[in-house]
Order: C-alpha cells, then structure tokens, then sequence
C-alpha cells in the first residue's frame, strides 16, 4: 500500500507519509489481533486509512493546506482520529485540501492541486479533494474528510466515491483546525455506505472538549446499514420510504447529464421501493449569499489565532509588532484565504453587522425551517450534489461563479442536517456523478441504508 501511494504520488492526494508510524501502527494492529483483540471497539483493526490535513496530529505535520503552518507538529491528536486509532485503523499519512479548507476544487491548496483520479486533467473537487483522490484510485479504503459547505459531498461526487456529512454536532470538532465552526462537521469517505458506517461508528459520540458536540445516543450504523425498515423486502429494501424531490434541485443550473443520472438513480431509489414526491425548499437560492456571509465571518474571526506569534509561519524581517503580523500574515495566507477574511471582517464590522450578518442568521434559520417543512412530506430528500461533472484543473478564475456551484450542498449546512453522496452513475467525459440525500437531524441510519440499497 505504502508502494502504490508512493508510485501515484503525482496524483497529489498525500501532503505527508510516514512509512515508519504506518509500520508501527500496523505491527501493533497485529499483535492486538494475536491477542485475540478484534471485534467490539476495534471494530476497524489494521484497516489503513488516512487524514484530511485539517485534523491536527501528533504523528504526522497538520498544515490545513497552507504555508501558514508549514512543518506545524500538534502536541495533541483531533478526537476523531484518537478514535478512530483507538478502533483499530492504522494511519499512513495525511491528504491534500484547499487552503483551511476553504474551496471546491483543491486548487487552493498551497502545495499541489490533486488530480481526479478518472482524468488526471480534471479537478477532484474539494475541500477534501485529496481524501477522494485516495479512496477513488484506491491508495487506502477510507479517509477522513471534512464539510462546512459541501466538502465530503462534493469530492465524493466527482470521484465516484461515497462521503457522509453527519448531524452538526455528531463527530466533535476538538482538534479540527477551525474554518467556520457552525458549519464544520467531520465525515468519512470511503467505497461504499456500508464502508462509511463503519468509521462513522468510531467517529461519532459526545465529546465534552468540543462545546457544539451533541449528547446524543450513537446508533449502530453498521446494523442501520443493513437492517431492513418494518414492512420492507429483501427485494424492496426501501419499501414505505419517501424520497422528497426538491423542485428547486431540479431546474435550471443543473446540466443535463447530471440531471440523467441523478434521475436513472432516483428511478433506481423507486425499484427499490421507495416512493417519490415532489417538495419545495423556497430559499436554495438565497443558501450561497447567506454561506457566503457567515462561513467568512466565522472564517475572519478563527483565523485571526495565525499572528506570526503562537502557531506557523512568521516573516524574517519586520519593523514592529504590527509590521511582523502584517507581514507574517500576507506571507502565509492565499488568496482566497485573504478573500474571505476581508469579506468576513467587512460584514462583522460595525455599521455592516445588521445589514449583513444579522440578515444572514435569520435566513439562515428559516433554510432550517423550509426543511422541517418538506420533511413532513417525505422521510429523506433527495438530488445533485454538484451541478456539473469535474471541471478541467485551472479552468475557473471566477471566485463567483465557483461559489455558485455550491448551491445544492449549502441549504443542508446551513440547517446543521446530515448528507450523503453516493455514486449515481457517470455524466459528460466518462465523469462520475454523485446523488444527493439528506436526512433529518440524526437520520444517518437511514441516509446510509438508503444508500446501501442502490449499490
Ligand atoms: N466550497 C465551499 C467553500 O469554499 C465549501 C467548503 C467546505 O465545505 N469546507 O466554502
């Protein structure tokens, strides 16, 4: 394994590798197993996986995609990974994303671009673009990502694999290193929705050193995978499941070729048992300005911890304090980090934060509030996650037009509700094209079964 991430290295999915941490994670995975130590809690022994660059780790350098924290050492592990060590999993290293996973593409990355795996040319979405490049060319099984926006759905999506956005507050964000952090949720990617569930059980439960973590009962995913709903067949898996289509996720702004798969999948969905309706989410429109408001300013405020004094990079020379904060700070940010802490100071300062701000938390809540309403119409919703297949790599200088392409994972952030993109087929290029389905508030199980049914 260590060979092949090596000889596909140009793929850009790996910031760093640690041959000599995998060995010794994996020896001592193998001596647990001599001793009989397998089954429940380690539930994931010797299964080889690997970080989005975003979780800290005391293993492994935690840059978040940026020079600012270039060759950075935590002291501590992020609880996700704590846990998932603790299930078992062995750690090779940790993977590409864009800049404090701030992107779509893994453009923003300060070291490399990734490359998608089914056209090299292609971007592999992002944040967690080096995640999916990893599962997608089959480097590791699963990996760990994270979404504030879109980041697990999207990636997943255009590389043909399956990534879940959980509940807000279902994986503790301890040890995250902080984009927007009413919108940051941890999730797994991996080949399947069965795969998913598995890390989703180790990733999952209360930590009290992430304040916004839930004290909420962790089910069994692995048995919601697979355990048939009251009134469902072996050969009607989701039979008396209702799948809301929002007819708002199906107008103009799609393509057409993701419109046919997302269809044939859905017609899929209907052979499985389910049944089709079709709801309304009225502000999908209104989810990128409101995003594009309160993930910046949340984004402002986090990032003003990166002053040149405690943590990364600091400039060589300066004049004075202030000179030195400036300095260090021009030197180690990108240009779309700096975008957005421009945007997000502006519309938390003074005289703004109403107009803005304010505004954007109310409609924030009523985004919320349109999903409680379609969900007493249906039980899940269903739709793209991204409007197009994977574009080329450099082909987007418009930072609008990408924000843009986020329309259809935004509206499930923003209300805090779980999502999941699983492979629905393949659109222009041979490219790979995700469906979309979101749950209600702790509905991972059944996102995950519905998910299991189609593949
Ligand atoms: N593409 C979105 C953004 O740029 C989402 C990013 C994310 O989920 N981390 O903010």
């Amino acid at each position: 394994l260590l060979d092949r991430v090596e000889s596909h290295a140009a793929l850009g999915a790996f910031l760093s590798v640690d041959a000599d941490v995998a060995l010794a994670q994996a020896a001592a995975a193998d001596a647990w197993r001599a001793r009989g130590v397998s089954g429940a809690g380690h539930t994931l022994l010797g299964v080889p996986i690997a970080h989005k660059d975003i979780f800290v780790t005391r293993d492994f350098p935690s840059t978040a995609g940026s020079k600012m924290l270039d060759g950075y050492r935590s002291p501590f592990d992020a609880t996700v990974v704590s846990r998932l060590a603790s299930a078992g999993a062995v750690t090779l290293g940790k993977l590409n994303c864009d800049e404090f996973a701030m992107g779509g593409s893994n453009e923003n990355s300060a070291y490399t671009p990734a490359r998608n795996p089914w056209n090299t040319d292609r971007i592999p979405g992002g944040s967690s673009g080096g995640s999916a490049v990893a599962v997608a060319a089959r480097l590791i099984p699963a990996a760990t990502g994270t979404d504030t926006g879109g980041s697990v759905r999207q990636p997943a999506s255009l590389t043909g694999i399956t990534g879940i956005k959980p509940t807000y507050g279902r994986c503790s964000r301890y040890g995250m290193i902080a984009f927007a952090s009413s919108l940051d949720q941890a999730g797994p990617m991996a080949r399947s929705a069965l795969d998913c569930a598995h890390l989703l059980q180790a990733m999952s439960g209360f930590d009290p050193r992430d304040a916004t973590s839930a004290e909420q009962p962790v089910p069994d995913f692995v048995a919601a995978t697979t355990t048939l709903r009251e009134g469902a067949t072996a050969e009607h898996p989701l039979a008396g499941l209702r799948i809301g289509l929002p007819k708002e996720f199906f107008g103009e702004g799609v393509s057409a070729d993701v419109l046919a798969a997302t269809r044939a999948a859905l017609a899929e969905l209907e052979k499985l048992g389910a049944t089709l309706v079709e709801v309304s989410l009225p502000r999908t429109e209104l989810s990128i300005p409101v995003y594009y408001i309160i993930a910046p300013a949340e984004a402002s405020s986090n990032l003003s911890r990166f002053d040149g004094v405690r943590y990364g990079h600091r400039a060589a020379q300066y004049k004075d304090l202030n000179d030195m904060y400036r300095k260090s700070r021009s030197e180690g940010f990108g240009t779309e980090v700096k975008r957005r802490i421009m945007i997000g100071a502006y519309v938390l300062s003074h005289g703004y934060y109403d107009a803005y701000y304010l505004q954007a938390q109310k409609l924030r809540r009523m985004i919320a509030d349109d999903f409680q309403a379609a969900f007493t119409q249906c039980d899940l919703i269903a739709g793209p996650v991204s409007p197009n297949v994977a574009r080329p790599i450099g082909s987007q200088t418009d930072p609008v037009a990408e924000y843009l392409a986020d329309i259809f994972t935004l509206p499930a952030s923003l209300a805090g509700l779980p999502g999941i993109s699983v492979p629905a087929g393949f659109g222009a290029g041979g490219l790979p094209v995700g469906l979309q389905l979101i749950g209600n508030y702790w509905q991972e199980g059944a996102l995950l079964h519905a998910g299991h049914a189609l593949q």
